[in-house]
């Protein structure tokens, strides 16, 4: 993105809601906020940020036209998943039906699906909403870490998705064809059956940090098109930007994987 480009006036405003901005941000999962803002921002989108804590009022999710949740590590994702079997969580289950677009990265990936069981075998209930499950076998297997490559297997994505996955869980999807895309390089849901993440409605879900959207733009793009769509219930083609620097950061990882 270079600073020639300029916002272009149209009247669309965005909310989008962060959940758990404090507990839920690891490997950098903010930087796909200050993409959606910034990619919205520069074709003249208003957008406001609302972060979700615990001490919020689940009415924030109502009011909120896009939503995104980052990872964890086993510790957070016990606490946040407290909050999540109350209210807030029945409302995230609802907005996920409607068709509210989100991105869930890695332990809110997980926290969609019907459980995770941790490390130490505590098995945590999830929202239910992904059909899947996650199994953590323990510390005597190794974690699946290091830089991705997906090829997407979604309408809108036409390029591969890259980006670094650090997980220990291992996810399985009822269905695999809701995956989101097939592996290229790397491990995704769980080393063996090169599928990638899922998405479901309007959700996608993913092991994919780095954080994903900054090196993907093509799915940032996806995210944003399709919260306007719902919001303003008419076809939205975003003017397109100058994604140079971006495209040089997806080479660069491209490069050492394949
Ligand atoms: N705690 C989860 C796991 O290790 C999620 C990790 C993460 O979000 N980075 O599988």
């Amino acid at each position: 993105m270079t600073k020639s480009q300029k916002p272009k006036a149209i009247s669309y405003k965005l909310t989008i809601g962060w959940l758990y901005p404090d507990l839920m941000s690891t490997y950098g999962d903010r930087g796909n906020i200050i993409v959606l803002q910034k990619r919205a921002e520069w074709r003249g989108i208003k957008v406001k940020v609302k972060p979700i804590g615990i001490e919020t009022s689940p009415y924030s999710l109502v009011v909120s036209d896009l939503l995104f949740m980052g990872g964890a590590q086993d510790t957070q994702q016990e606490i946040v998943n407290r909050d999540l079997q109350d209210m807030k969580g029945k409302v995230l289950i609802e907005q996920i039906e409607k068709g509210i677009p989100g991105l869930y990265i890695c332990g809110a990936y997980q926290f969609l699906g019907k459980y995770y069981r941790t490390a130490d075998k505590k098995k945590l209930p999830g929202l239910g909403v992904f059909p899947l499950s996650t199994e953590n076998p323990g510390e005597k297997y190794p974690r699946l870490i290091g830089n991705i490559v997906i090829e997407p297997k979604i309408e809108g994505l036409t390029q591969p998705l890259v980006g670094f996955e650090n997980h220990g869980g291992r996810t399985y999807l009822d269905y695999k064809n809701q995956r989101l895309g097939d592996v290229k390089k790397g491990f995704g849901n769980n080393g063996k059956d090169e599928s990638e993440g899922i998405v479901y409605k309007n959700s996608f879900g993913t092991y994919l940090h780095g954080p994903i959207l900054p090196k993907n733009p093509q799915l940032a793009d996806l995210l944003l098109t399709l919260a306007l769509e719902k919001k303003y219930g008419e076809k939205i083609r975003l003017e397109p930007l100058d994604n140079s620097i971006e495209k040089k950061a997806r080479e660069t990882v491209m490069k050492k994987l394949i």
